[in-house]
């Protein structure tokens, strides 16, 4: 469930990036870091869960349109309950 709700949040804040910084090429590569992500949702209060690499690939890939179509995701455990966007390459 972290997973794409995650991937939502992601492709928001890149959108926001590329809006702020004025990009109009396609982006290469975006670099994540993936700590545990606290969320609350359907009705349960804030709690952690681990998330796949994997789902939150498929996540974004999913989700992506545009200019993110051929983005490479490359995404790093790390430890920690944060996640953050590292690099974005055009
Ligand atoms: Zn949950």
């Amino acid at each position: 469930m972290h997973d794409f709700l995650l991937a939502k949040e992601i492709v928001d804040q890149i959108e926001e990036i590329v809006k702020k910084k004025d990009i109009n090429q396609k982006i290469k590569k975006v670099k994540i870091e993936l700590g545990q992500v606290a969320l609350s949702h359907d009705g349960f209060p804030e709690h952690t869960e681990d998330i796949s690499i994997e789902n939150l690939q498929f996540g974004l890939k999913s989700l992506a349109k545009n200019f993110l179509k051929e983005t490479e995701f490359k995404i790093e455990k790390v430890s920690g309950e944060n996640w953050k966007i590292i690099d974005i390459e055009v």
